[in-house]
């Protein structure tokens, strides 16, 4: 952190900081069907929810992983904390950008 950082920089720098456990990807809410043939979702009944991250690579298809209930609200988070962190950088790329124009304009 230099010492001439604007407060709103301080601030934000600190804010990522302070993000843990970041998760990239999209968190999917969706029903299947199960393995068993005598379960009530094969006879009409409703189907089991269950939770996935889909995760873009750089390859075709995008990745998916499998997000046990005991997992969702970790991975809940982590995405939240993964999207907070990308709005920062932005944002400080931003000020940062400002700041290149101020010198450009007092040379
Ligand atoms: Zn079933």
């Amino acid at each position: 952190m230099a010492k001439n950082d604007s407060p709103e920089k301080k601030a934000l720098m600190k804010e990522l900081s302070g993000l843990g456990n970041l998760i990239r990807g999209s968190l999917i809410h969706a029903t299947r069907k199960c393995g068993k043939k005598t379960c009530r979702c094969w006879h009409g009944g409703p189907e089991h929810q269950y939770n996935y991250l889909s995760i873009s690579t750089t390859h075709a298809r995008n990745k998916q992983v499998y997000v046990s209930v005991a997992n969702l609200k970790k991975v809940e988070n982590g995405v939240a904390a993964y999207k907070r962190a990308w709005e920062i950088l932005e944002e400080l790329s931003a000020l940062n950008l400002a700041e290149l124009k101020d010198n450009s304009d007092k040379q």
